[in-house]
């Protein structure tokens, strides 16, 4: 019987060996790349197809088509024309709809023209609507609107149409998004940015992964007029740091390309990296002792998430 308890003890004994192992060997997977990662964004987040630039410098190729591109059903539109958006733009924008329509109060800060700052508060009574106006154009439609603008124009591009290939549009990615009373109308134009909703879109659109596209004062950077209602999805985390920060989607392309060229300069590997990125991503978090005592002495443990 002794020796029964001794060889069960003996077997335990190697079992937990064995899995010590092998939490070493999944830990190992997960330990730091000998290249740092530096950039605030990761480099998963950068490899998005979410991330593309569309300009006038960086065409979308005639043939390029978003993928699965889906027709828009159960939101508000602001047109009778079908609307179709890249599928994570639309599951993201709907997001972002139902978080307006949630909304009943709203507080903002206006500036007069004396340049006093007020607070004002909005109430809906039934939440904040929102109006989808369009979504992905195709190169084809692109191209008829440009030759239709410049036969107007007597041949001449001044840059209010975009060229065939450079709208963002054709990527599926960008919404252009009015309220009740600019859907009703049969045109777009900047005093938009005065409504609550455009305050509420630029204030919040980042929780949702969006990007006010075209901003007011980067209109020399961008190369396209102030757009309030124009949002373009680039997934949550750098929509959060480009929104912070105040950037374009052109600036923070330059940055983050910047980052990267010095990362594999230094013998970064994108794959390693992202496998390590995905392995701490995943992994549970851990628990943080704080410099907190509780009511019975002990530390308050919280999860670092
Ligand atoms: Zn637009």
């Amino acid at each position: 019987m002794k020796k029964a308890a001794i060889s069960l003890l003996t077997l335990t004994l190697c079992i937990c060996m064995l899995l010590c192992t092998f939490a070493d060997v999944a830990l190992a997977s997960a330990s730091r790349p000998k290249v740092e990662w530096t950039y605030p964004v990761s480099l998963t987040a950068l490899q998005s197809p979410h991330v593309i630039l569309v300009n006038v410098d960086n065409l979308l190729d005639k043939k390029y088509k978003p993928s699965p591109l889906v027709k828009v059903k159960g939101i508000k539109r602001a047109t009778s024309a079908t609307v179709e958006l890249e599928e994570t733009t639309l599951n993201a924008l709907k997001e972002m709809f139902e978080a307006a329509k949630a909304t009943t109060s709203y507080t903002y800060y206006v500036t007069d023209s004396k340049g006093v700052e007020k607070e004002v508060t909005a109430e809906f009574e039934e939440g904040m609507v929102l109006y989808l106006k369009s979504g992905y154009r195709s190169y084809g439609t692109q191209a008829t609107i440009y030759a239709n603008y410049l036969d107007r124009n007597n041949g001449v591009d001044d840059g209010y149409v975009a060229k065939p290939g450079s709208s963002e549009h054709q990527s599926g990615f960008c919404a252009d998004i009015l309220n009740k009373k600019w859907a009703a109308l049969d045109y777009m134009n900047q005093e938009f940015e005065t409504e609550v909703e455009a305050i509420w879109m630029k204030e919040n659109c980042a929780s949702f992964g969006f990007i006010l596209r075209y901003p007011k004062e980067k209109e020399d950077v961008t190369g396209i007029s102030y757009e309030p209602w124009h949002f373009r999805y680039v997934g949550k985390e750098v929509a959060g740091y480009i929104m912070a920060r105040g950037l374009t989607l052109e600036e923070f392309t330059t940055e983050s390309q910047t980052a990267l060229n010095d990362f594999l300069s230094r013998g970064g590997d994108i794959a390693q990296q992202m496998e390590y990125e995905f392995l701490t991503q995943n992994a549970p978090p851990e628990s943080n002792i704080l410099d907190v005592y509780g009511e019975d002495g002990d530390p308050e443990v919280s999860l670092s998430l």
